[in-house]
């Protein structure tokens, strides 16, 4: 197959993957968006598949088999587990890199540098010098590692497998700087060694490092600042398939990862605003472990009952929905569209308010919302909801937890001091549904369901948000 055909094929693949991103940023347009990007990665696929000297058999025995896996994972995945998917997707993503990196490696020892520079030159007709092909293979290998086990920790921590809070020990940082100058200086003692033996043994240790760096680096940050670290490593899964693409020198795998990545990046920046953290006080300062579950927080919890509410609810004139984690644990959010419908024609103006964290996922509110058919007019962002809470009638807080909790605003000694949340307090009225005393993701004790007016609603979210819906309906 002509290389310019190949090459105007990724052209168009590409042209289609940045129309998808693009459309991914809104909600309304964010399915055409995914067809859009899946049909420029079929035509990638296929263009790569047109290459001459492909294995044939092997192709189709991983289509077939990744096929397989790929499909039972995401008929089976429950909603709430679609964050550890994702994280174990991205790990994936990385370990392909490394075994790319590693195969191009095994192959360029095998015939000699001048014998593989000259199959690329045939191949994509570009010429490279061996040290960019070493160096791209070194890079690949580092951060593809990195990202492989980075993403099994966030996983584990993800599915309550490991611990969630952040694992530190003395002198942690001086042995990931450590680690890391070591990783680095394989990937120079790779290219200086050509063609020896060493150099082979420097490649086998930068690998080593590399996948223990992906647990080192993981396993201090825990608590509520897991959204940026999911963010990162989806970034680094960009940037290891876009150095891959370097080595192969394959155009479309260069441009696809550095979408991820850049985009990735721009996702990691956005969380770090959320929770006002630095990317450098994230990765660095153990957030969370010195938390503790009840400080500072006295009184009780005023529980209530669906009648109640019901009353309350139906007098309101204005209401903000505020989900969170367990909206998507209770799978409620078909009920809650259904309730928002019932105070709308009951005269409310009703309103969700989105923090960019809820959940376990970036954006795993909108996706729910966006399930259910809620209208994205009626989604609000904290910084248009805040400043009209005081005025709300009732705020209904449905299975969130640290996004709504004031410490973040009032408590320096929290661990959550400074990140920004949802002012669900400042309602007239708080109702919070959730199943008991359970906490959130960070493990701190939450003032609002304290508050003098908040009322709890205790029980499975969609089990209350149903039989709200059928108090109304009598
Ligand atoms: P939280 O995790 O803080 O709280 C969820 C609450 O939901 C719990 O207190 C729990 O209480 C309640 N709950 C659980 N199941 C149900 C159910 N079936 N029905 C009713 N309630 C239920 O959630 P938030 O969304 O407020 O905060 C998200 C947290 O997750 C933040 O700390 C964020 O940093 C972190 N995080 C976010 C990620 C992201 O990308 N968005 C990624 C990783 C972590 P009870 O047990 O009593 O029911």
């Amino acid at each position: 197959m002509n290389a310019v055909l190949i090459n105007l094929l990724y052209i168009a693949a590409s042209i289609l993957f940045i129309f998808g991103i693009k459309w991914l940023g809104s909600a309304d347009t964010a399915r055409r968006g995914n067809r859009l990007s899946s049909v420029g990665m079929l035509l990638a696929v296929v263009a790569t598949l047109l290459y001459l000297g492909l294995d044939w058999p092997m192709v189709a025995a991983g289509i077939l088999l990744g096929g397989a896996i790929g499909a039972v994972a995401a008929t089976r995945v429950q909603m709430t587990g679609m964050p550890e998917m994702v994280a174990l997707f991205n790990g994936f993503g990385g370990l392909a890199s490394l075994l790319v990196g590693a195969a191009e490696y095994a192959k360029l020892r095998v015939g000699g540098v001048d014998h593989y520079l000259e199959l690329l030159q045939a191949q994509s007709g570009v010429t490279v010098p061996g040290w960019f092909v070493l160096v791209a293979i070194g890079l690949t290998a580092l951060i593809g590692g990195i990202t492989f086990t980075g993403s099994l920790v966030a996983w584990g921590k993800l599915s309550g497998k490991f611990p969630g809070k952040p694992s530190l020990f003395s002198g942690q940082q001086f042995v990931n700087l450590v680690a890391m100058v070591a990783a680095v200086t394989g990937i120079v003692l790779m290219v200086a060694g050509g063609e020896t033996a060493w150099a082979v043994y420097a490649g086998v240790a930068l690998v080593v490092l590399a996948l223990l760096l992906g647990v080192l680096i993981t396993v201090p940050i825990g608590g509520g600042d897991m959204p940026v670290v999911i963010a990162l490593l989806n970034s680094l899964s960009g940037i290891a398939a876009a150095m891959a693409g370097f080595i192969i020198l394959n155009n479309v795998l260069v441009v696809a990862g550095c979408l991820v990545g850049a985009s990735g990046l721009i996702l990691t920046g956005i969380m770090c605003k959320a929770m006002n953290r630095s990317i450098g006080n994230v990765l660095f300062s153990g957030f969370g472990a010195t938390a503790q579950a009840g400080t500072g927080v006295t009184g009780e919890m005023k529980p209530s009952t669906v009648e109640d509410a019901y009353y309350v609810l139906e007098a309101a004139q204005s209401v903000v929905i505020v989900p969170g984690y367990g909206m998507a644990v209770a799978q409620a959010q078909h009920a809650v569209k259904e309730l928002a419908g019932i105070l709308e024609e009951n005269g409310a103006e009703v309103r969700f308010a989105i923090h960019p964290v809820a959940g376990r996922m970036p954006g795993h509110m909108n996706v729910l919302l966006a399930e259910a058919d809620v209208p994205y007019e009626m989604l609000q962002e904290m910084d248009q909801v805040n400043p009209i809470m005081p005025t709300v009638d009732v705020a209904i807080v449905i299975g969130a937890n640290d996004v709504v909790n004031p410490a973040a605003l009032d408590d320096p000694s929290s661990p959550i001091y400074g990140m920004p949340i949802i002012h669900a307090h400042e309602a007239r009225t708080v109702y919070c549904l959730k199943r008991g005393q359970g906490a959130g993701f960070s493990g701190l004790e939450n003032a609002l369901f304290f508050g003098e007016n908040t009322r709890m609603l205790y029980g499975d979210a969609k089990a209350t948000v149903s039989a709200l819906v059928a108090e109304f309906g009598k």
